[in-house]
């Protein structure tokens, strides 16, 4: 008799106990909402301001009614260039609430694969001319005409790893390679893909490198190798984590090979065509 009633209570406590994980875990994904709309909301509201700012300073340091002197010009570009910053980290920040929601959609069309390296020389020639440092693009033999993908998203995520390896690179070259991927590397990470099917851009530099304990964490939002202390570089420690999200969006993934004084290397495997599966939900919807 005793038994059964300790048993019976010891139930009760234990459903009781469930009751309260399963609220906890609700108002958990709630806060995460909140926190997601909260985050798309402010820097919605924070782009507003900020581009009075920007187009305001950018006037002021044109100049042209000669009113101001030197000094003056020289603070409205402090003002331009920060703003600009800020922008940056807005947008970063509204493309990570959005990934966390599943609100981003992808934009899959044909790219002209010859065209990816082209777009990014015009925009890194300037940057590698101003550091000295050397700029090459090599391409491999018989790599496919076109691939499927969101071309738009592709380049955000070279421009940001090439922008990565220019500000972490002194002396020497950043070079970026297009080539087939390799079937066991690729089967190593993604089992599922069909390595054949995968385009690798290698992103390489000569700069300062990532030790060996620090090459997970970087790709987790806010993380940076040289921490909030001794701070050399700026940026936000939030560029790998959105790229590594936008990476596997695409079908494919960031890996990174890295010694540290020597150089690294980080690339982006994305798939040429899209799966059967998306590419014949694509033609229904289509039709
Ligand atoms: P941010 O560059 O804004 O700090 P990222 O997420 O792009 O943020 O990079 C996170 C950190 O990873 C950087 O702060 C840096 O410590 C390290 N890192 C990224 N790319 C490189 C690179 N090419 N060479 C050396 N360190 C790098």
């Amino acid at each position: 008799e005793e038994q059964n009633l300790y048993a019976e209570q010891k139930t009760k406590e234990l459903e009781q106990a469930k009751a309260e994980l399963e609220d906890y875990a609700e108002k958990l994904k709630q806060s995460a909402q909140y926190k997601t709309n909260f985050l798309a909301n402010m820097s919605h509201e924070l782009r507003t301001p900020l581009n009075s700012i920007l187009i305001l300073s950018q006037m002021l340091s044109e100049n042209d009614s000669k009113s101001l002197s030197q000094e003056e010009v020289g603070y409205a570009k402090v003002i331009h260039s920060s703003g600009n910053d800020l922008l940056a980290l807005i947008d970063d920040i509204l493309d990570l609430s959005k990934i966390e929601a599943g609100k981003i959609s992808l934009v899959m069309d044909e790219v002209s694969v010859a065209e990816i390296p082209e777009l990014l020389k015009l925009v890194f020639d300037p940057v590698a001319e101003k550091k000295g440092l050397d700029f090459r693009i090599e391409l491999q033999k018989d790599l496919p005409p076109i691939m499927q993908t969101d071309g738009q998203r592709l380049q955000q995520i070279l421009k940001n790893l090439l922008s990565n390896a220019f500000k972490f690179t002194e002396t020497g070259s950043v070079t970026l390679k297009l080539h087939r991927a390799d079937p066991a590397a690729v089967s190593a990470r993604m089992p599922d893909a069909c390595a054949e099917n995968m385009l690798a851009f290698s992103v390489i530099d000569t700069g300062i490198g990532i030790p060996k304990d620090k090459q997970g964490l970087i790709f987790e939002a806010f993380q940076q190798v040289d921490g909030n202390t001794n701070r050399i570089y700026g940026g936000t420690g939030l560029g790998l984590s959105i790229c590594s999200e936008f990476a596997q969006l695409l079908g494919g993934y960031i890996a990174l090979d890295s010694e540290l004084h020597k150089g690294s290397t980080f690339t982006l495997y994305a798939p040429i065509c899209l799966p059967d599966a998306q590419h014949a939900l694509r033609q229904a919807s289509m039709e």
